[in-house]
């Protein structure tokens, strides 16, 4: 690369929560970022995300994805305060615990399972059986056969801390410019040496592709074949009298009370391409088992809809780090249904790559090899 054609130390692609967790992780570090996003910041899956850190609630077997969502949630209560202080955004982490319900034998299994490996995790899974269940929460239907109490398992704003992220990042000195797609990666020799955008041609040492859903499509010119792709999923929202005191989830469905008073019910996961449309089918589905595990939700006031696309992909974990044989390139994608659980621990990942601190966990896992891809 031409230094003199050098904007920055880091590119990154895509401002949703997870290029904007890089861009506030590497600025903290005094690294120059440049951050390049299509269309308008956090408004793809991040300003969809429930913002539930359900490290044992969205995990169902013990291995390196669940090491990185534990220490991920671990960082969350010291970053709100962090970010406060350094973005002025309340991120609204709400310590209020998830209850895990089983409607059937088969979900009552699969939290068994969480009880026996969380101690491994240094995290608490206890089961209890219906009437406690109730004493707890006291909307749950007495017809649940029992469920599990994570203390744990907490909550965010997902697009407050995205936003939380960038305007610390750019007090930090880090840049952002929206509107302005990647249409192609620039390469010299085997290096990736910058982008080309439709606002002219940008260089840097490391380009960090954090493009959610649409990152595949940049990787193909390189030969690159990503497996990751849309995964649909649909919210609503309601006003529920009664209210909740913790996340309630069952295997399909989950209700998170939010503090504006709402009652978040998530989410719908279906493989339907880019298309984002609500669908009547999806809510009623979403819907029915969210009255199987809270009743009253039958006649809970509607406030609204909306719909985002998970970067999905065949192993559930993300892909983290360096391409062998692409040098100055990073990936920081596929987070699925864990985007805003992991932002904070890829954000600090993806620094210590290029600063060549030690990282905090082994990123091995989740590079393409780890993927059983290279
Ligand atoms: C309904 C729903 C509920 C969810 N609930 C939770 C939850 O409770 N907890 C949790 O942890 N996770 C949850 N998730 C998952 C989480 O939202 C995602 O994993 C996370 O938002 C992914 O962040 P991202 O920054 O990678 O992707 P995105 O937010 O999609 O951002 C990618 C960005 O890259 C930009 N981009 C793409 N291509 C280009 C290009 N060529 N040039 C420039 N910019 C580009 C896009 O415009 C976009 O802004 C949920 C997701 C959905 C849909």
């Amino acid at each position: 690369m031409n230094a003199a054609h050098k904007q920055a130390d880091v590119i990154i692609i895509g401002a949703g929560i997870i290029g904007s967790s890089i861009a506030y992780h590497m600025s903290k570090k005094g690294i120059s970022c440049l951050v390049l996003e299509r269309g308008a910041a956090a408004q793809e899956a991040t300003a969809a995300s429930a913002g539930m850190l359900g490290a044992m609630m969205e995990t169902d077997a013990p291995g390196p994805l669940v090491e990185l969502a534990v220490a991920s949630q671990a960082r969350y209560r010291k970053l709100a305060e962090t970010l406060f202080e350094d973005s002025g955004v309340d991120i609204e982490y709400t310590e209020c615990g998830t209850v895990g319900v089983a409607r059937d034998e088969a979900e009552k299994a699969a939290l068994l399972q969480k009880c026996s490996f969380a101690r491994d995790f240094g995290q608490r899974v206890d089961w209890i059986e219906t009437g406690r269940l109730l004493e707890l929460e006291p909307g749950l239907s007495p017809d649940l056969l029992g469920g599990v109490h994570i203390p744990g398992d907490h909550q965010v704003q997902s697009p407050k801390v995205a936003l939380a992220f960038r305007t610390a990042a750019i007090r930090l000195g880090a840049r952002f410019l929206e509107h302005t797609p990647v249409l192609r990666l620039l390469t010299e020799g085997r290096r990736v040496a910058g982008v080309e955008t439709t606002d002219g041609s940008f260089y840097a040492d490391h380009v960090v592709l954090a493009g959610g859903s649409w990152s595949p499509g940049l990787l193909t010119g390189l030969g690159i074949d990503l497996p990751v792709y849309p995964v649909k999923g649909q919210c609503y929202s309601a006003i529920l009298p009664e209210g909740l005191k913790h996340t309630v989830f069952a295997l399909k469905c989950y209700l998170m009370p939010k503090r504006d008073g709402t009652i978040l019910v998530g989410a719908t996961q279906e493989e339907a391409g880019f298309d984002k449309s609500p669908t009547a089918q999806g809510i009623a589905y979403l819907h029915e088992i969210a009255a199987s595990m809270v009743p009253a939700m039958k006649k809970a006031v509607f406030v609204r809809t909306w719909t985002g696309l998970r970067p999905g992909n065949p192993q559930l974990k993300p892909f983290l780090g360096p391409v062998e044989g692409r040098e100055g390139l990073l990936l920081a994608t596929g987070h699925f249904r864990k985007g805003t659980l992991l932002a904070p621990i890829t954000g600090e990942m993806l620094t210590s790559m290029v600063t060549g601190e030690a990282l905090p966990l082994d990123p091995s896992p989740f590079t393409l090899r780890g993927h059983g891809l290279q």
